[in-house]
């Protein structure tokens, strides 16, 4: 068995490949049992004795917390670190208390600044949307910076009293006494390798499209900064093949002539309001930290939930696959959670490494069983229909991979 290289430049990864993963908490390890299934189903019905995957299991959250004493030990990192990829179910975060969240260190340690979400809809699922066929919105949030980060002080601490003298003494600003304190920080760097994922994604994707979200009406120096600083990619890296709004819309009856790609941006509110009301009109959406961790659940819902929206966390040198939803805890270990967001974040795992026939015989075996009728609780649900289980589920993408 071998491991993925990285040389600097480029990935190699070996026919025969090991590749970690993590349970996770609560529902995870139903969901990863089913997943695992599809994965090797689908390695051998695609490559039969050519390409193979060894999983190697890691522990974090609650299990690695009640062993070892800690939600993510240092073998863990260490093994992702060799392995360069890993698939992960959700872990749980404690609310206001305890470790922060093992997800935003994850995404820290191994520098995983780009948080893609694709959200395509699949005919068959639930939608609040009278309409949502041909949703194909993929968004790219900025990982590592905003208020996200977790740069806060409590209230009444040293560190959150000496802030609010700092601001109160060398700019002028009052702060309630008493106040807890959060610092927003956007930088140029950080927001441009954003635009660029996305701008590669969208190259090499065929997309047409590319709209910045943001709130830089309001926020100006961070998140008007980032509106920015995209623009200036985009004209850096497109060049004459970036055309405007005003163009498409003047010019070209609202359409993106061939060959070229529209960059628009978009103030977050009416974001919101457009993906609901025209969602056909977003293609790659890139986003500051905040504004797409909200914008992501949002989108999945048009499609089903989270249940059917996966997610990766990628670097430069690293990437971590997973469910973008959370643990759900009251539905563990009852074989009811749906796996295929996460059996979809392994499709995106396998287009990463390159395989990408793996990533769509799974995408086109998960359509099948959905156009079929075959859908966990979640979904059933919504359309008043009958459900099959997590594992039961996985039988049915296993036999539609054929
Ligand atoms: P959640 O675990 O995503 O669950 C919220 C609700 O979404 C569930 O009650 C359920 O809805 C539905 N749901 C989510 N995943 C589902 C699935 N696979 N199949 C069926 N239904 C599903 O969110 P939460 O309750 O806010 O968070 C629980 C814990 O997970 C928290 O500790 C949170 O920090 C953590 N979390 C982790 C990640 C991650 O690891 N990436 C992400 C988000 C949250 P119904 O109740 O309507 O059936």
């Amino acid at each position: 068995m071998g491991l993925v290289g990285y040389d600097g430049a480029k990935f190699s990864v070996p026919d025969d490949v090991e590749i970690p993963y993590i349970d996770g908490d609560g529902i995870g390890p139903d969901i990863m049992k089913a997943a695992l299934r599809v994965f090797d189903a689908c390695i051998k019905n695609v490559y039969d004795a050519r390409r193979s995957v060894s999983w190697v299991r890691l522990e974090a959250g609650e299990e690695a917390l009640s062993k070892t004493g800690s939600y993510v030990p240092d073998v863990t990192i260490d093994e992702i670190r060799r392995h360069r990829v890993a698939i992960k179910g959700p872990l749980t975060t404690p609310v206001g208390k305890g470790i922060r969240s093992i997800n935003v260190m994850l995404r820290k340690k191994f520098d995983l600044y780009a948080n893609i979400r694709p959200v395509r809809y699949l005919p068959g699922l639930p939608s609040p949307l009278k309409d949502p066929n041909g949703i194909d919105i993929t968004i790219f949030r900025e990982n590592t910076e905003d208020v996200y980060a977790g740069i806060e002080f409590a209230s009444g601490s040293e560190a959150a009293k000496s802030l609010i003298d700092f601001m109160d003494e060398k700019l002028g600003v009052k702060i309630a006494d008493g106040a807890g304190i959060g610092i927003k920080v956007m930088t140029e760097a950080a927001s441009k390798r954003i635009m660029r994922s996305a701008l590669d994604y969208a190259l090499s994707h065929g997309k047409d499209r590319v709209t910045i979200m943001h709130k830089g009406n309001i926020m100006k120096f961070t998140e008007g900064a980032f509106m920015q600083w995209c623009y200036e990619v985009a004209r850096e890296t497109l060049g004459q093949r970036l055309i405007t709004e005003q163009e498409v819309t003047e010019f070209n009856g609202g359409s993106v002539p061939s060959g070229r790609v529209l960059v628009n941006d978009r103030i977050a509110d009416n974001m919101f309001q457009q993906v609901i009301t025209r969602p056909r009109d977003y293609s790659v959406v890139v986003t500051p930290n905040l504004n797409g961790d909200y914008l992501s659940d949002a989108v999945a819902a048009e499609i089903g939930g989270l249940g059917v929206a996966p997610g990766a966390n990628v670097g430069n040198e690293y990437a971590i696959f997973e469910a973008v939803h959370g643990s759900a805890p009251k539905y563990a270990n009852k074989n009811i959670a749906n796996p295929t967001s996460l059996i979809l974040a392994g499709a995106m795992l396998f287009e990463h490494l390159g395989w990408t026939e793996a990533h769509g015989a799974i995408y086109g075996a998960i359509e099948k069983t959905v156009r079929a009728g075959i859908i966990t609780q979640d979904l059933a649900r919504e359309l008043g229909s009958a459900s099959v289980g997590t594992a039961e589920f996985a039988d049915a993408v296993i036999r539609n991979l054929q």
